[in-house]
């Protein structure tokens, strides 16, 4: 049995990896997670009322040994992503269907068929023991770990890692994901922590930020150019707001689009000029629950060349059903509409003859390989993208959080603090962090506070 707080002072007070490895390899932890037992709780329940607060529960779970090829981390704080309201919200199915296939695959597959899901794709913290097979990573490395959980004796992952057949995403298609004091990765899902953050602004990139970059830069899917104009649905939101900063690290125009006056701003202060308030404009798209409106289609599209006088080279697509037929309809001749999600429904509509006739392309991406959320995690690292951190939960307030991100209430990110005590801990490098500049690091944080 390890005690996570001693875990704590070991490594607030910089012990070496012998005194770190001395406090043994934990057995249980504390975390959050999803019951089998509940998985038909919200029969005939709206989604929107759905409340993670009530499914997502924190208390002490065994943990199991690891793997040769895994870690055991100590997380000092994860985030909340929207696969963890998909698990908490049982939708579009229970998560508990991926643990079982898991489980099928192998005797350390069948370690995650469990009755609970440890639920968290995100994570900062430090190595507290690796197993036999591990070589680039050992105990006290201070890490962030990406959510690319991939089998890499499986043939179909050696030309692009998404492209594995058993391909799956951390603490969502597995267990023993990072909202927790203690998780367990593989060797391969880490990356060093950037020096001149803390821990919870460490933790709020991986999933999100590398997910954009693939989107838009990695050579898979968008292959942003300079001076493109990219159209960004939910410009400020986890995957969005990281878009935004990708196009204008890359040299492009984004256009983006968000729900209020104060995102405006945020966006604004974000250095995005081109901005569209779409509950201003007040766009109608479907008219019905089975019609969309062209007309709506084209105000948005005459409102795009407005503010940048050309139609999108890039549609950054994620909200669904309620914005593909735009989306298409206002890329330009030739433009690429990426596609990660579907949050208000994945049966989408769109008219195909804008598509063909324009030679558009739709592409779809899926999180990211190692390499991309290894190079996105570098321009975090050199300070050339910023965290999007907004709120900072502790992991007993993780249903709150979740519900926040749920009803569209966060902007950028909301991280959780797991073994990290408060806020503003793990910066080893405070010049580089004031050569970066306080105030961009901080800009999520402080439109949060009010104080922008
Ligand atoms: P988020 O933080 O909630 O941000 C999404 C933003 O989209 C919201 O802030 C909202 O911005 C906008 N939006 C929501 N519903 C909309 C609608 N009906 N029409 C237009 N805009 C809408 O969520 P996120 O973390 O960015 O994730 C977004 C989606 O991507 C989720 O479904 C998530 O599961 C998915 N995702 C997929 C991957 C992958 O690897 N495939 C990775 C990350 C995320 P405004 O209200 O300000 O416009």
């Amino acid at each position: 049995m390890t005690d996570p707080q001693q875990v704590l002072a070991a490594i607030t007070n910089g012990a070496s990896p012998e005194e770190l490895a001395s406090l043994g390899t934990p057995d249980s932890t504390r975390a959050a997670h999803v019951l089998r037992s509940e998985s038909e709780m919200w029969e005939g329940v709206e989604s929107w009322d759905k409340d993670p607060r009530q499914s997502l529960h924190v208390g002490d779970l065994p943990l199991p040994e690891i793997a040769p090829d895994e870690a055991v981390i100590a997380v000092m704080a994860s985030s909340i992503n929207f696969n963890t309201v998909w698990t908490s919200i049982f939708e579009p199915m229970s998560t508990f269907g991926f643990l079982d296939r898991l489980g099928k695959e192998s005797i350390w597959g069948k370690r995650h068929q469990q009755d609970f899901h440890i639920v968290g794709s995100d994570a900062s913290g430090v190595v507290l023991k690796v197993g036999s097979a591990v070589r680039n990573w050992s105990t006290g490395d201070h890490i962030t770990a990406h959510c690319n959980y991939l089998d890499d004796q499986d043939p179909s992952a050696h030309n692009d890692s998404m492209l594995a057949a058993n391909q799956r995403i951390w603490g969502f298609e597995t267990n023993y994901g990072g909202l927790a004091d203690f998780a367990i990765v593989k060797a391969n899902q880490l990356m060093p922590k950037p020096t001149h953050l803390t821990w919870e602004e460490s933790a709020v990139n991986a999933l999100c930020a590398s997910t954009s970059y693939r989107m838009l830069v990695g050579d898979h899917a968008g292959r942003m150019k300079q001076g493109d104009n990219v159209f960004i649905w939910g410009a400020t939101g986890g995957i969005g707001a990281y878009a935004t900063q990708l196009v204008l690290n890359g040299g492009g125009n984004p256009i983006g689009v968000v729900s209020s006056p104060e995102r405006v701003k945020l966006l604004n202060a974000m250095g995005c000029e081109a901005v569209i308030d779409r509950q201003a404009e007040g766009y109608k798209f479907w008219s019905d629950e089975h019609t969309q409106d062209e007309k709506e289609w084209r105000r948005l599209g005459k409102k795009v060349r407005q503010l940048v006088g050309e139609d999108p080279d890039i549609v950054f697509e994620h909200p669904g059903r309620s914005t593909m037929g735009a989306s298409v309809f206002i890329a330009k001749r030739g433009g690429k509409i990426v596609t990660c999600a579907a949050t208000s429904g994945y049966m989408i509509e769109y008219d195909n003859r804008h598509l063909w006739m324009k030679l558009k392309s739709i592409v779809s991406s899926h999180f990211a390989n190692y390499q991309e959320a290894w190079e996105m995690n570098r321009l975090i690292d050199k300070g050339a993208i910023q965290p999007v951190l907004s709120e900072v939960f502790t992991l007993d307030q993780v249903g709150e959080a979740a519900l926040k991100v749920h009803h569209n209430q966060a902007e950028g990110k909301i991280a959780v603090l797991c073994l990290a005590p408060e806020e503003g801990m793990g910066i080893s490098d405070p010049e580089k962090r004031e050569r970066i500049g306080e105030d961009k690091i901080t800009l999520f944080r402080r439109h949060a506070r009010g104080e922008l």
